[in-house]
């Protein structure tokens, strides 16, 4: 195969990963079926490693994939799947359009800095905090930035069109909701987005071979690679065109080294040579006692990723799940996703990538600031202020690609109690007004809430907490503001509610009024 067609594929392959990956979080209709979701995000490096240790499915087939791929040919990954390498590239592309005369140059690796943030982000997970992943970790900021700037815009797009083509008797567009965007994500996305853009401009792919923790752990891993690029030294002529094209800044032209544990598979350096100096070599086939010995020590990490697992188990059961410190301070506990088994566990795995933010049909998930700690930061929480829980969706679950919401069937999922119910009888209308009301009975699915006899006609509602699987609909439905006469508190275990005698879905009510009668 002529070599030069590499970069060719690789262009092709990644503007396909990229616009894939970017439809999930920008798509207001959510129109990527679940199962597509699913496999798509199953190949992303960090997700699939986290999911592994709790769950397997298509995450275990897509860390099979980039591991093999990268054994064969080195770290392409991060030039075709990862969409922040595609991201980096157009910038790259942008720059060498504006300065056409932009060169990139060899930086000796900084193995030091980049293991020591690699390092850093393992032992957080260990101990129960994603911080450093959140931060750091390529698909989870790509999704944030999306969901956070980009979709607010397509949802305004779509609604324009639904707008304009309706008048035409055309319905392929409907309005879609705009979500509320947490003002700390907003500058946090924006933040970010400025640093990659300014590292990519400047410095080429610095981000991925100093910060990323994926290109850390491709980076070792490609250390054993079958198929390397090399310096055909009988060839080289020493010109430099390959080093001034590596956006990885890895290849040294005067001593005709090129480290391939940086090298991010972009294959502008093959394309660049005008005399083929640069080649992959032929495979390698033997392991040498060293690579044997790395590869117990990766089973071992995948092994360890499972201590946060039963870390949680152990911790939560020293946690309260009663919260008696009155409405404010419980209204500020996040109450996680069913699915996500315990606050510890879902603040453990996930990297806050805002996949399940998106996909949320209600629109109850809500990306958080520090409410979780700031081991939490952005991941997200239940805003019964914005939306309920669906009694019928386990939608979260299905797509979440790091296990942190792990997926429950409908009849599990209705019997997961995320939170539990408290209602204050003085601020209820039926008190408080002398009105009927009864939003908060009407709304439940599991009649968890329903009403008494109060006075005369009036009916006031009383609760069983047993059967409450705190999805919220109650607490939506309240019309008493600033408080709520009835909210739901957060279980940082969740637990098991009892089968409710009737189970019975009332209309599903538009998320868009204040108020859902
Ligand atoms: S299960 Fe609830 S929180 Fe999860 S996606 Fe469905 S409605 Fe949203
Ligand atoms: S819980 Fe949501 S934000 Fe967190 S990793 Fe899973 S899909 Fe992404
Ligand atoms: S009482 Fe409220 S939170 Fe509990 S199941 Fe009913 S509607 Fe959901």
């Amino acid at each position: 195969m002529n070599l030069t067609k590499l970069k060719k594929i690789r262009i092709g392959v990644s503007l396909f990963f990229f616009l894939l990956l970017s439809l999930l979080f920008i798509d207001p209709r959510n129109s990527i079926p679940i199962p597509a979701i699913e496999i798509i995000s199953s190949i992303q490096l960090v997700p699939a490693l986290l999911m592994i240790s709790v769950s397997f499915g298509w995450a275990a087939a897509g860390l099979f994939f980039i591991i093999i791929l990268t054994l064969l040919f080195g770290r392409v990954y991060c030039s075709t799947i990862c969409p922040l390498g595609t991201f980096q590239d157009i910038v790259i592309y942008i720059r060498k359009k504006i300065n056409k005369r932009f060169r990139f140059s060899y930086l000796k690796p900084s193995y030091a800095f980049h293991y020591f943030f690699l390092g850093l982000t393992f032992i957080t997970v260990l101990i129960g905090s994603s911080i450093f992943l959140n931060l750091l970790e390529p698909y989870s900021n790509y999704g944030r930035i999306l969901t956070t700037l980009i979709e607010p815009l397509t949802t305004l797009l779509n609604n324009g069109l639904a707008a304009i083509l309706s008048r035409f008797q055309i319905y392929f567009f409907y309005d879609i909701p705009l979500r509320s965007i947490e003002l700390s994500l907003m500058v946090g996305s924006i933040f970010f987005l400025i640093l990659i853009f300014y590292l990519s401009y400047f410095h080429g792919r610095l981000f991925c071979n100093s910060f990323c923790p994926a290109g850390a752990i491709l980076g070792l891993l490609s250390r054993f690679t079958i198929y390397k690029i090399v310096v055909n030294e009988k060839s080289c002529t020493e010109c430099g065109a390959c080093e001034k094209v590596c956006k990885a800044n890895c290849i040294e032209s005067k001593t005709k080294k090129i480290d391939f544990s940086a090298c991010i598979g972009c294959f502008n350096c093959i394309k660049s040579c005008p005399t083929d100096g640069i080649i992959y070599t032929p495979p390698q086939l033997k392991f040498s006692k060293h690579q044997t010995s790395f590869i117990e020590s990766r089973r071992l990490f995948l092994g360890s990723m499972s201590v946060p697992l039963i870390g949680s188990i152990v911790q939560n059961t020293t946690q309260s799940d009663t919260v008696k410190s009155g409405y404010w301070q419980t209204k500020r506990n996040p109450i996680s996703p069913p699915g996500s088994m315990s606050i510890q566990h879902f603040s453990t795995y996930c990297t806050a990538c805002s996949l399940c933010v998106t996909e949320c049909p209600t629109q109850v998930l809500y990306p958080s600031f520090v409410e979780y700690g700031v081991a939490g930061l952005f991941q997200p929480k239940m805003n019964y202020d914005a939306s309920y829980c669906n009694y019928e969706c386990t939608i979260c679950g299905d797509v979440c690609p790091t296990g942190a919401i792990l997926p429950l069937s409908i009849d599990k999922k209705k019997l997961v109690q995320i939170g539990k119910t408290v209602f204050i009888k003085e601020d209820c209308v039926v008190v408080a007004k002398k009105k009927d009301c009864a939003a908060c009975s009407e709304h439940c699915p599991t009649k968890a809430v329903y009403t008494v006899p109060y006075e005369g006609k009036l009916k006031l509602p009383e609760l069983n907490n047993d059967i409450c699987i705190g999805c919220g609909a109650c607490e939506h439905a309240c019309p008493t503001t600033p408080r709520k006469a009835i909210y739901v508190t957060s279980n940082s275990v969740h637990l098991q509610a009892q089968k409710p005698k009737v189970q019975k879905q009332e209309k599903v009510f538009d998320v868009k009024e204040d108020f859902p009668f």
